[in-house]
């Protein structure tokens, strides 16, 4: 692939008309570096509207009850035919409609949603004048249902590396045995990621309807800003704690090949979004000391005191076996002299508090031990904060100013992330601190 070359997936919000279709073409065209192209199916246009891949999913339950399903294939045909005529391309797809409707309930759940990207490929290869690659004979799944990396980016190099532009539909993919199979949700991510690894792209461009990252949950904070570059572990860190910005499975390709992934919004266009970045070298791209502040509910934290305990060689490690045993994941594990927590999920021990608590108590024979509920944790992520003094004190100043109570700190190795655990009821107030303390003063 020539170098500089672009990956661009479009996701369902930008291609949910032809309005929509023709604002992702003039980005497309504007740059002949964006060469490959990946489309998602059709989405919502309002907010009471019905995605193409939730109309096909309902379609082919009736089809596979043997219910008639007339009404619900013909409201998918309309919605493409509408963008077809609104494009004002030569365009018919009734052969694929009659395939489709012939094949649609024995050919499996996972055949018929990914129709959805299928046609709307078709329409976008047409309107743009790109070859059109279907995904079901390059991207490969195993007969398990489990992507093949190898295979697909073999098959991707051999069929892409020839053309100058194409079009290859998101989601789906065929097993060796030819059954059409998809990713799951949001899965188109997932094939735009694997198209910029196998063609070594200069850049990963995932546009979407919202301009970028932001530095925080918007139901927390009014108008927080976009986060304008971040590396893909501070994202991963942000990920935990329930930032949701792209399909998890669709960063692990592109980030063992270092291509960074460009978040951009289709109706701003002129926003430079959110860049996500490889990990090294990220020196001179920090902006602000903190890069991302997320909080998640959910957690307990279940306190022991033993005197002495930091003596008595292999008191973690039993601790740790208990949970290990009952497959309870071990979240953080804050400690002092005489004192270790271990910060659960409440999920993870609803309904064996009492036994876990007994079984510790046999194993390390505590002092005292107990289960704290309500835990929410905080994280305040940023690579700017290795080399900034005084962060931890920033943090802490803002969180005592509003009078939160802070009940656990981890900082981990990599100076990239303090962890804080705060009541429940806290925490959107303490988010909202901390924002306020680094980032609307600096705006
Ligand atoms: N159309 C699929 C979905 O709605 C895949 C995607 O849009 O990424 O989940």
């Amino acid at each position: 692939m020539k170098t500089g070359s672009k990956v661009v997936k479009f996701g369902g919000s930008s291609l949910a008309d032809a309005g929509q279709i023709r604002k992702a073409a003039e980005i497309i065209q504007s740059d002949p570096e964006r060469r490959f192209v990946v489309p998602s199916a059709p989405g919502k246009r309002f907010a009471e509207d019905v995605k193409i891949t939730d109309m096909l999913y309902a379609c082919y339950e009736k089809a596979s009850l043997g219910e008639n399903f007339d009404v619900d294939f013909q409201n998918i045909k309309n919605r493409y035919q509408e963008i077809i005529q609104d494009l004002g391309i030569d365009l018919s797809l009734e052969a694929e409609f009659e395939t489709i409707r012939k094949n649609l309930a024995s050919s499996g759940r996972e055949y018929a949603a990914s129709r959805g990207e299928f046609l709307n490929g078709i329409i976008i290869a047409k309107f743009l004048n790109y070859e059109f690659v279907d995904a079901a004979d390059v991207i490969v799944f195993g007969d398990d249902g489990v992507m093949d990396r190898h295979a697909t980016r073999a098959k991707l190099r051999e069929r892409l590396e020839h053309s100058e532009n194409a079009v290859i539909p998101g989601f789906y993919g065929k097993s060796v045995s030819g059954v059409v199979r998809t990713f799951s949700r949001g899965g188109s991510d997932v094939t735009g990621s694997l198209v910029a690894r196998a063609m070594r792209a200069a850049v990963y461009e995932n546009w979407t309807d919202v301009s970028g990252v932001l530095v925080a949950d918007p139901r927390v904070v009014e108008n927080p800003v976009v986060i304008p570059v971040i590396t893909y572990k501070e994202l991963r860190e942000l990920s935990y704690m329930g930032f949701s910005v792209l399909h998890e499975d669709a960063i692990f390709p592109v980030r063992t090949a270092g291509i960074p992934i460009n978040i951009r919004n289709t109706n701003k266009p002129k926003d430079a979004g959110t860049l996500i970045i490889p990990d090294s070298d990220t020196e001179e791209t920090v902006i602000r000391t903190i890069t991302g502040i997320a909080g998640k509910k959910g957690f307990c934290a279940i306190n022991m005191e033993k005197a002495m305990m930091n003596s008595e060689v292999g008191f973690v490690r039993d601790v740790l076996n208990i949970f290990a045993d009952r497959n309870i994941p071990v979240e953080h594990m804050p400690s002092g002299i005489d004192t270790l927590s271990i910060i659960a999920s409440a999920d993870a021990i609803k309904g064996r508090e009492e036994e876990l608590l007994a079984q510790l108590r046999e194993a390390v024979n505590p002092d005292a031990i107990e289960i704290e509920p309500d835990i929410a944790l905080l994280a305040v992520v940023g690579r700017g904060m290795r080399r900034t003094r005084g962060t931890a004190a920033r943090i802490f100043a803002s969180l005592a100013h509003a009078r939160i109570n802070v009940k656990m700190i981890d900082q981990g190795s990599s100076e990239l992330n303090v962890i804080v655990g705060v009541n429940e009821h806290d925490l959107h107030q303490a988010i909202r601190c901390i924002y306020d303390a680094f980032i609307s003063s600096t705006l």
